[in-house]
């Protein structure tokens, strides 16, 4: 696609998807299925071409957050196994149940709710039973002393008209960081699961392992794992870099235009609050790129973009729409120059660091009005 015209946009390799997709497959074994995880618009990668492509290389399962995110990937024609992670609401189940979703169920109430959806729609909807084993967020509680009761719930819950319980799920609180503490949680998960087989209750997929758990623990690959972050190309910790037989390659820069450049004299402030106050005389070029697309206001006077093969950094507070980079030492910059903003050669981890959070929030925030552009 020709981006000369463009202002800003969200470059996405799927040959490094794909890439990504392999190493990740290589690490599990035979047999153990791959769900690929497109919730938040695919971590912002745009969730209906990633699905589409990770139904071709072979995932045998896609999740998303919640019954939008699900809608979308439905009307564009993405069929196949798709599980909605979080909670449905009572009012979303018949939709669900429409699009042939499967529900996450996590209390009994919730379980009640989606077998009336099921049955009032003459169909049966296909279930995922989720565990709360330590993360504290979803799932019937599953800590010592409180399998009795949970897997009663269970029982009680897949045995509803409507529901077809395919799955056993948990989540992990501190896979990159806690190994005895997953481990608790890996043994409460299967005490649990154990409990549920020996009162005749089995499920044909058990999973519980995200990027951190399938790259650091073998042990809790099960069925089926759910890796989203390293899907994309980023490790969910420094730790697991070298866990993988090849790197793994961020799928999305963020680039964007000069889109004026001009000399601006030493004494000069430059955007709101006139906090950056030039120290020399200065070339100064302003990029069409702000907060309103992706790039977090915190990185204002921090962060540093590359255009001409090196590194200009911001200058002044980041705008809605616009911000400005210091590019007296880049010599030749004119408007209509690419600029990479983060991902690609100035890596998405250096700004979520300076910006105080992680990874995933920057690629999650780069904006709707920044046009996805797919190489293939
Ligand atoms: C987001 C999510 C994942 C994927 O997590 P990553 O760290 O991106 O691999 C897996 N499972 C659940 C339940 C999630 O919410």
């Amino acid at each position: 696609m020709d981006t000369t015209q463009m202002r800003t946009w969200a470059e996405i390799s799927l040959p490094k998807l794909e890439h990504n997709y392999r190493v990740l497959r290589a690490c599990i074994p035979a047999g153990c299925r791959f769900m690929g995880l497109v919730k938040a618009n695919a971590y912002g990668h745009g969730a209906v071409p990633v699905a589409r492509r990770l139904k071709e290389l072979g995932a045998e399962y896609l999740a998303v957050a919640c019954v939008e995110e699900a809608a979308q990937l439905r009307q564009a024609g993405v069929d196949g196994p798709l599980l909605i992670l979080g909670a449905v609401p009572p009012g979303e189940m018949p939709l669900a149940v429409e699009l042939g979703a499967t529900v996450t169920v996590f209390e009994p109430e919730g379980a009640r709710a989606l077998s009336r959806a099921a049955t009032a729609a003459g169909k049966t909807v296909k279930v995922h039973i989720k565990a709360d084993t330590g993360m504290s967020r979803l799932g019937f509680p599953a800590r010592e002393g409180e399998l009795e009761r949970s897997g009663a719930e269970i029982l009680a819950a897949c045995a509803l008209p409507g529901l077809e319980a395919e799955g056993i799920f948990t989540h992990f609180a501190n896979a990159d960081g806690d190994e005895a503490y997953t481990m608790r949680q890996l043994t409460r998960f299967l005490e649990l699961i154990d409990l549920l087989k020996g009162r005749g209750l089995e499920f044909q997929l058990r999973h519980c392992a995200a990027a951190a758990a399938v790259l650091h623990y073998p042990c809790t690959h099960l069925d089926m794992v759910r890796p989203g972050i390293a899907l994309y190309g980023h490790y969910p910790d420094n730790d697991c870099r070298d866990l993988l037989p090849e790197e793994l390659r961020p799928v999305m820069t963020l680039k964007t235009r000069a889109a004026f450049v001009r000399p601006v004299p030493a004494g000069t402030p430059v955007s709101y609050g006139c906090t950056h106050v030039l120290a020399r005389d200065s070339i100064i070029a302003t990029l069409p790129i702000g907060y309103g697309d992706g790039l977090f206001r915190v990185l204002s006077d921090r962060w540093k973009v590359r255009v001409r093969g090196r590194l200009a950094p911001l200058v002044g507070r980041v705008c809605m729409d616009m911000c400005m980079i210091d590019v007296t030492d880049i010599p030749g910059v004119t408007a209509g120059d690419e600029v990479e903003v983060f991902g690609g050669t100035v890596p998405v981890e250096d700004a979520a660091a300076l910006a105080g959070t992680i990874q995933y929030e920057l690629l999650c925030h780069v904006s709707p009005r920044v046009p996805r552009v797919y190489l293939d």
